[in-house]
């Protein structure tokens, strides 16, 4: 017997920590700012079970926004949510993709996935070092971490920002010309858990 995957995913994460955990920002009420449509004030709601965008419209439940902030398909959605949050869900007997992947522009889209979840872990990372590792008086030797994330912090923005929310025209440029810093900061982020495992992979 396989279990639904969905149904589990959604029975056992809050979807305020996914939300959380894919960079966003939740505020007091539930609101967050649209990852699908650019706007300054939030008026996207984060609710028990699924999310509405009062801007655009954007609806879905934890699946559905992992599917479309990453391009994925929904089942490699729900792999990426039950590897993030660690849930050991069985997933290798789940049923057929609704949605196979196209087999065109593949490579383009398999990178621009693993990139943008590769640099939100980084970037979370970076602001975790920031804060622990700040520097309490002058003559204290500098953390290399700290210095690490004062060094790196904002091209990784940048490069979270226009992988999210640039056009897809900005997301292909980005690919021609600077494919491979993403998988040098994968390659980082390997090392650092090979050599501490306790070093904080994310700040949740
Ligand atoms: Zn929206």
């Amino acid at each position: 017997m396989t279990s639904n995957i969905f149904q589990d995913i959604m029975d056992r994460v809050d979807l305020k920590d996914l939300v959380r955990f894919n960079g966003l920002e939740v505020d007091r009420g539930g609101f967050v700012c649209c990852p699908f449509h650019n706007e300054r004030h939030p008026s996207f709601k984060v609710y028990e079970d699924h999310y509405h965008c009062f801007g655009c419209g954007e609806h879905g439940d934890h699946v559905d926004l992992v599917q479309k902030l990453y391009g994925l398909s929904n089942i490699e959605a729900a792999k990426l949510i039950n590897k993030d949050f660690g849930l050991g869900l069985e997933t290798g007997e789940i049923a057929k993709p609704i949605n196979p992947r196209p087999r065109k522009n593949d490579e383009f889209k398999l990178w621009l996935g693993e990139s943008v979840h590769t640099l939100i872990e980084y970037k979370k990372l970076l602001a975790y070092w920031e804060r622990i590792y700040d520097p309490r008086s002058p003559i204290d030797n500098v953390n290399d971490r700290y210095l690490e994330s004062i060094h790196n912090k904002a091209y990784v923005e940048h490069c979270v920002d226009t992988l999210l929310f640039g056009s897809e025209q900005e997301k292909r440029k980005f690919y021609e010309t600077d494919r491979e810093y993403p998988k040098r900061i994968k390659k980082r982020l390997d090392e650092l858990d090979v050599v501490s495992r306790k070093a904080p992979k994310r700040a949740v």
